[in-house]
């Protein structure tokens, strides 16, 4: 009796520790059942990540290209408003101050704007261009897994056109179209041209932005147009005191109900749409000079290096991975900042600054695409330069 008591006392004793060991043994069975379903020689952080941000990547190829004309047509609406804005408020101010001045300003406005308008639609509607289909293709260094087809150096597979694209850049929503070898320069001088065009809305808008956003609707800009023959209201005592409050006209203002035979004069109103299209156009051309601008100094800067935003990513990586064997990386397409430049942008074969980049050239660019001349073709170097 009394051994069986001191047996079932160790038995209750001991039965948390069991419970523990089998509760940590499933766990320990449940997670090599599950690793084992999931592992693979190449598992590592980021291949885990990439798989479960996959329904993004797959809603982001899916659906990309439908939006891709909203993004079009949203681009076209915001650069004719902000036009029209600067014909409407702009232009009168700059006239009134000067009118030699006012018409500097509309040959640079002009000139700029026909450059944003020819390389967006050149960037948009030229092909960045695929590998031939159907013929031997020599200088292919891989195959495509996803086509399955031979894949050009520079060459890479775009999940949303659903193509390879020759010397792809990334694919562009803003321009519903892949940037590659085709229209790589016509994005680059849209992006340009639009930043200058924004900072020189900015630079001759400030002095309109100041005086309508800090110095009150009464001043500067109104100044050119005075209230003239505008209306009068009688006051409890019965004089007539003139309109000279915005806020008397509010949409939904109390005063409205009091004033509700009076027609809105048209100044007041005028002046109310004016100052809402000031604040729009500081707001636009503000942030779009902020992103697109250090978007344009990023690429110019990997122009500078001979190099596309993916090469970006794989010349770092094979950076890391040389360096890591002691050995140094250099990127086969880099000859030196100016001659990258001027490869790019085509300034070749005597072609000029001031015809093919300050105005609009629909020339080609250098080469097909399929071949890449290499810092180590040092005849290409030497004698070949075009
Ligand atoms: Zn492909
Ligand atoms: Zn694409």
């Amino acid at each position: 009796m009394h051994r069986n008591m001191g047996r079932i006392t160790w038995r209750l004793k001991d039965i948390p520790k069991n419970v523990c060991n089998r509760i940590q043994n499933r766990y320990h069975y449940a997670k090599q059942c599950i690793m084992s379903l999931m592992y693979n020689h190449h598992m590592n952080q980021s291949y885990a990540s990439d798989v479960c941000m996959e329904p993004i990547f797959w809603f982001v190829d899916n659906f990309t290209h439908l939006l891709g004309p909203f993004f079009v047509v949203g681009v076209a609406v915001l650069t004719a408003t902000v036009v029209y804005i600067a014909h409407w408020i702009g232009l009168p101010f700059w006239y009134n101050k000067s009118p030699l001045m006012a018409f500097a300003l509309v040959v640079v406005g002009y000139w700029l704007l026909f450059n944003v308008i020819f390389h967006y639609y050149m960037a948009v509607t030229t092909p960045p261009g695929v590998p031939p289909d159907g013929v031997l293709i020599v200088e292919a260094v891989s195959i495509c897994k996803k086509c399955i087809a031979p894949k050009p150096p520079r060459t890479h597979h775009c999940s949303v056109c659903n193509k390879c694209i020759l010397k792809m850049d990334h694919h562009c929503p803003w321009l519903n179209n892949c940037v590659g070898y085709g229209n790589h320069r016509y994005f680059i001088l849209y992006m340009v041209y639009t930043t200058i065009g924004t900072l020189f809305i900015i630079l001759f808008g400030a002095e309109i932005g100041y005086n309508a956003l800090w110095m009150g609707d009464g001043e500067g800009w109104l100044e050119t147009e005075p209230l003239e023959g505008h209306p009068i209201r009688f006051n409890l005592s019965g004089h007539i005191i003139p309109v000279t409050e915005m806020n008397e006209y509010g949409d939904e203002g109390i005063i409205q109900a009091i004033h509700d035979d009076l027609p809105i004069p048209h100044e007041l109103t005028n002046n109310a749409a004016k100052h809402r299209a000031i604040i729009f156009m500081a707001f636009i051309c503000v942030s779009v000079t902020i992103a697109l601008g250090s978007l344009t100094i990023w690429h110019v800067k990997l122009i500078k290096r001979g190099e596309t935003s993916i090469e970006a990513h794989i010349n770092i990586s094979e950076t890391k991975r040389l360096a890591a064997l002691g050995k140094i990386y250099t990127n086969p397409y880099d000859f030196g900042p100016r001659k990258n430049i001027l490869l790019f942008l085509g300034l070749v074969r005597k072609r000029t600054w001031w015809r093919h980049v300050l105005l609009p050239s629909p020339h080609k660019p250098e080469g097909n695409g399929l071949t890449w001349y290499t810092v180590n073709d040092v005849s290409f170097l030497q004698n070949e330069w075009p």
